[in-house]
């Protein structure tokens, strides 16, 4: 996969790129990064990125020819269908299910606003999707692009030791993954849970589910509205008592 990142601040990203699984999958060659430094494509004798607003009103605007320009050399350069993502709170609001969709694809190119945005005219031309991390205002899309591409990257094969971790992290389903527990047994006089320690893995299994269910029923029961559950799942919830308060969610999710 590769992710092209157009900023005016190329420094910002040197760092998040150098820790952990996303330095390990570059390494790897799983992933390639490129930050491109859209001030490099600007032109006249200040090399201007950004101008005023038509019409007035605060702030400056982001010219759309670097941007258009970066864009075009990206997808000279081997990135003709590369998808380009604007970041942007007007976007789509980015979620773990578009984090799937886009680590399907080969190439993106990920536009980094600035100032007050960027020239509407760029975004009609030449974005195919505009995403918002979230409903709150950033400085700029670059900490939103990083985001993106620390999200899809673990999804990519390859990436993460244990296939597991990724098909049961939280969001897999529309489930918040069950509690977990390490060393020491006993914490401030708590103990992990004796199922945990008993080896039967079946039974381990069916604790983790129901807590799975428990924790989204306390912390995120609009998520039930989306899940469904097979007939083993049904007859589990009910011994356990939660069927009726997982239904009553979904209903009340639905009115
Ligand atoms: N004036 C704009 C508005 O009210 O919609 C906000 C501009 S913001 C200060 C500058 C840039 O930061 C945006 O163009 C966008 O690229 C990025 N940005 C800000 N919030 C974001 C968010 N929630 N998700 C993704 N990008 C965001």
């Amino acid at each position: 996969m590769i992710f092209d990142i157009l900023t005016i601040f190329p420094e910002l990203l040197d760092s998040p790129l150098q820790e952990g699984i996303i330095r390990r999958a570059l390494l790897q060659k799983l992933i390639e990064v490129n930050i491109i430094n859209v001030r490099s494509f600007a032109t006249g004798p200040h090399s201007m990125t950004d101008d005023r607003p038509f019409g007035g009103g605060e702030g400056m605007v982001m010219k759309p020819e670097p941007l258009a320009e970066a864009v075009d050399s990206r997808k000279m350069k081997g990135g003709k269908n590369a998808r380009v993502i604007f970041l942007s709170p007007q976007g789509k609001t980015y979620c773990q299910s578009l984090a799937q969709q886009l680590a399907a694809e080969d190439h993106l190119i990920m536009v980094c606003g600035r100032y007050e945005g960027v020239d509407e005219r760029f975004v009609d031309q030449y974005v195919d999707n505009e995403i918002s991390i979230g409903d709150f205002i950033l400085t700029g899309g670059e900490l939103g692009a990083m985001v993106m591409i620390d999200s899809i990257t673990r999804l990519l094969p390859g990436v993460l030791g244990c296939k597991d971790s990724v098909e049961k992290d939280t969001f897999s389903r529309n489930l918040l993954k069950h509690a977990q527990y390490t060393r020491p047994r006993c914490f401030n006089k708590s103990e992990v849970p004796e199922v945990l320690l008993s080896g039967n893995h079946e039974h381990i299994e069916q604790y983790r589910f129901i807590d799975s269910v428990k924790r989204t029923l306390k912390k995120r029961p609009e998520l039930f509205i989306n899940e469904t559950f097979s007939n083993s799942e049904r007859k589990l919830l009910k011994t356990a008592g939660l069927l009726s308060s997982v239904e009553k969610a979904q209903q009340t999710g639905k009115n």
